[in-house]
């Protein structure tokens, strides 16, 4: 199949109806992050067909639970993911994308650009500097392959509104992981951790979003400075 095929059949299984518009631009943005990852490294994928499975529809994962007019952070974006896929998918919410490399944020803004899309701003910073500014202010957080769940949370949950979530994507095996986390899921006032899991489509590989509801506001004193997230872990 190709790279098209395995997009548009793939998506289906988290997305009833896709728009030619929407598979256009994802399209265009993996030959553009397979054409600067020549000259910076931003994936270890090369294969346009990798990029739609192991990129594309894993991210797509979380559409579903993307509603209209909704603010999403995506913590640690790197090279977008999740938050450009789901920025395309679901162009009726608004997504920052916040990244500590300067040369990813650029690029983002190249594809930004380059796509005319209207619902994406990338921002260069740290998670933990950028809540100074930007507590409780996003419906939703994301975020994928960033750091440790219970470090994960505590740069992510001070941005979330109450009433609002984190989805934190991770592999199948991840029940340790989010057992070790528990202090910290109820000492930044999202308690119990949902497990969703789901089947990459056409790669098979099977992986988990953990959904913490935040029930509770963050105390003040969290997130730490990076330094204490690290050597004192919640
Ligand atoms: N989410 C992407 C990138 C993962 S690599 C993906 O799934 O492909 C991890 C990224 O997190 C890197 O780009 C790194 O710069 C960023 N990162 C790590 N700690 C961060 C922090 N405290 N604040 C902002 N970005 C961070």
């Amino acid at each position: 199949m190709t790279a098209y095929e395995l997009l548009v059949s793939g998506l289906r299984e988290f997305i009833p109806e896709v728009s030619p518009q929407a598979v256009d631009k994802l399209l265009r943005y993996s030959d553009l992050l397979l054409e600067k990852n020549k000259v910076m490294n931003l994936t270890a994928v090369t294969d346009p067909c990798e990029v739609v499975t192991r990129h594309f529809l894993d991210c797509a994962s979380l559409a579903p639970y993307i509603k209209k007019g909704q603010t999403v952070l995506d913590v640690g974006t790197g090279a977008g993911f999740p938050g450009l896929p789901l920025a395309i998918l679901c162009p009726g919410a608004e997504f920052t994308l916040l990244d500590a490399q300067c040369k990813r944020i650029d690029f983002l803004s190249e594809v930004v650009d380059a796509l005319e899309l209207t619902n994406v701003l990338p921002v260069h910073g740290r998670a933990e500097e950028f809540a100074a500014v930007h507590r409780t202010s996003f419906d939703l957080a994301v975020s994928r392959a960033v750091a440790e769940l219970r470090m994960l949370c505590e740069l992510a949950l001070p941005m979330v509104k109450v009433g609002g979530a984190f989805y934190a994507m991770k592999a199948a095996d991840c029940m340790d992981e989010v057992a070790s986390a528990s202090q910290a899921f109820a000492v930044l006032g999202a308690p119990s951790a949902e497990l969703l899991r789901y089947t990459v489509p056409h790669d098979g590989v099977e992986r988990v979003l953990v959904r913490l509801q935040k029930i509770n506001e963050t105390p003040d004193k969290y997130p730490r400075r990076f330094k204490k997230i690290q050597t004192d872990p919640l």
